[in-house]
This record gives C-alpha cells, structure tokens and sequence, in this order.
C-alpha cells in the first residue's frame, strides 16, 4: 500500500505591517465576538482598502457570511476612485476565521466573486485571526492560503489543505 504523501504546505510568512491594514485588522486575534472581514489592494507604493468591514448578518447560511456579502459594487467604486485595477498586484483579505468550505462555502464563492466583482483575475492571499488549532504543525494559529480569483473548484480543491502559519513580521 503506497504512503499518503503528506500535504505540502506553504511556508510559514512573517507578513509585513503595512500600515493600512494593520491598523484596522491587529486586534482580531483575541476578538471573541464579531467575525470582521475586510480586503485590501496592494500596489506598488502600499495599499488601500476595498470596503469597510459589513455590519453583522445574523441569517443562518454562507450566503449571509461577511465574506460574499462584501464583495459589492462599493469594491468597484473604491478602485475606480484609486485609479483602476491596473495598480493592483494582490489581494488581500483579512477573516477572522478561516472561510467555511462546505457546500456552497465561502472557500469555494469568494474568489469567483472577486473576479466578477472586480473584473481581475488577481491573486488571492487570505488570512485567519483566531486560533482555531490548526496551526499544530508549526505553532502558528494564524493561517494563510493562497489561490487566484480565476480559480476553478479543481484549482481550489488542494488549497485550503496548504493553508500555512502567519503573524507580523517584527518591527
Ligand atoms: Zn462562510
């Protein structure tokens, strides 16, 4: 019987504070109530943000989670107003939790909802807040993945397995 080759997983990233967001998104760790979601453009010279964290949806169903219901026209609007998409060399989106990849899970939606709303085929770079003990392997529980706003649920499906270990990088 062949061994189950172990996941390959992505190397653990001391991610840069990039002023912009770290301010907005470096309490989310201890958060214990609200799930925030936010996304950020990064550019050449920095980033800007795409929207405003969406208020709390109580309604059961991914469909309500704040991750598919950021991505709006308000996300064209702010990219229009910051000279287009040309300038965007990645995403970047901050969950408090890892997204939920059942059926119709927001692991699956997002990116495609990226593209539609956005018009770009971007890479996507995600990143985890809370500890949801999946960083056993490396002691790290915030958690990354990346993946393309192209991508196809095929493209996808290894990808929430790589997830790796983040946290700031020190000053
Ligand atoms: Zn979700």
């Amino acid at each position: 019987m062949a061994a189950v080759p172990a996941v390959q997983r992505l190397p653990t990233l001391q991610r840069a504070r990039t002023l912009e967001i770290y301010k907005l998104v470096s309490d989310w760790s201890g958060n214990s109530g609200e799930i925030l979601y936010v996304a950020h453009a990064i550019t050449a010279n920095g980033a800007f943000c795409l929207g405003d964290p969406p208020e709390q949806d109580t309604r059961k169903g991914a469909k309500f989670h704040p991750d598919q219901r950021y991505w709006d026209k308000k996300v064209q609007a702010r990219i229009d107003a910051a000279g287009g998409v040309r300038a965007i060399v990645r995403i970047e989106i901050d969950c408090t939790l890892m997204p939920c990849a059942g059926l119709g899970g927001c692991f699956w939606t997002v990116p495609s909802l990226v593209q539609k709303t956005t018009g770009l085929s971007v890479d996507l770079r995600i990143f985890s807040h809370r500890d949801e003990s999946m960083g056993k392997n490396d002691n790290m529980p915030k958690r990354y993945f990346e993946c393309r706003s192209s991508d196809t649920h095929v493209d996808l499906e290894p990808k929430y397995d790589r997830n790796g270990g983040w946290d700031w990088a020190a000053l």
